[in-house]
């Protein structure tokens, strides 16, 4: 079933002609037909990489027909014992590198987002929630939370699994009130939306004036883009639509209407974009949600410490961007 797209040769943000950085990539993940290029802005005031062509707003949904979220995750098997001890070893190693980068500290404020608990009833929103895990963690840190999500399937987990709320369909759609919640949050969401300023824009307008939206993203400037180029995890062609660095983030935002906001780049998760660009470099496919093969996890283990070391060297190389912007009260 072919996805009915538009070329897109010039730049969404600025109208300038995109470089194609990468050309007849191929869905490996989930096996969507078609050849997708990845351009990116010849305007380094710009920077904006996207997907060139692109598929059309209605053809969207045919992109997850066969998403993660929809399969239930198989138990992983019992290993052999040499394995077993093998991968032990592995880990000891890995939990020497966590220790020597507090990785379990700035892998805990990744998954809260850098916000504080919420407390006094605060309102959040998780545009693109998922399966709601990460919504309900915010509720047990004392948010009020909601979610939204195109994906029913998902939706209906996040309620029946996590006993968290969950508006389903397109944010814009769903129409909420203005000036209502006090954090909006974001994970790996942004890349995959088709008007991913208007989309900020509408979180601006629900945002209460001095609340809080958190974004993070891949980051195409990133350590594991140079190591891995077409195999790297982060350009996931057709679901990836827009890919932004630092610098691209700014235009995104100012276009949204922010005009305070932090934007830096954290390698605390490197291992795991990792894994799906070792798979797809070696195997040319990659299962998410798999145990790597003993030799991937190696892999794995060895890129996190590259790119954590790179980081301390380049701050703008590590594998996510994040965007925390506030909503200046007087907008
Ligand atoms: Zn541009």
């Amino acid at each position: 079933m072919a996805i009915k797209t538009f070329t897109q040769p010039a730049c969404p943000f600025c109208g300038i002609e995109g470089n194609i950085i990468h050309h007849s990539l191929k869905d490996r993940l989930f096996g969507v037909p078609g050849r997708w290029a990845v351009r990116r802005c010849v305007d380094p005031a710009c920077d904006l990489a996207w997907l060139d062509p692109m598929p059309l707003e209605a053809e969207v949904v045919k992109l997850y027909k066969n998403y993660y979220t929809h399969k239930k995750t198989t138990p992983f098997k019992k290993p052999h014992l040499m394995h077993s001890m093998g991968r032990l070893s592995l880990k000891m190693g890995y939990s020497i590198i966590k220790r020597m980068f507090s990785l379990k500290e700035k892998r805990r404020r990744l998954k809260y987002m850098f916000l504080e608990p919420g407390r006094d009833g605060k309102k959040l929103l998780e545009v693109g929630c998922g399966n709601g895990a990460r919504l309900r963690a915010f509720k047990d840190k004392g948010w009020q939370v909601t979610g939204q999500e195109l994906d029913p399937q998902a939706a209906t987990y996040a309620k029946t699994e996590f006993d968290v709320n969950v508006l389903l369909g397109d944010l814009i759609d769903i129409g909420l009130e203005g000036e209502q919640f006090d954090a909006i949050v974001m994970n790996h969401v942004i890349e995959h939306i088709c008007e991913p300023v208007g989309m900020l824009a509408e979180c601006n307008r629900i945002l209460k004036p001095g609340g809080k939206v958190v974004i993070t993203t891949p980051n195409i400037e990133s350590y594991g883009h140079a190591v891995f180029g077409e195999n790297w995890r982060g350009l996931e062609p057709p679901r990836h639509l827009h890919l932004f660095s630092k610098q691209s983030a700014v235009p995104l935002m100012h276009k949204s209407g922010f005009r305070q906001y932090k934007i830096w780049t954290s390698a605390a998760r490197a291992a795991s974009m990792a894994h799906g660009s070792i798979d797809l470099s070696l195997f040319g496919s990659h299962t998410m949600g798999e145990r790597p093969r003993q030799m991937v996890f190696l892999r794995e283990i060895i890129f996190q410490y590259k790119a954590l070391q790179n980081w301390s060297q380049h701050q703008n190389s590590g594998e996510e961007l994040i965007i925390k912007a506030e909503k200046t009260p007087w907008q």
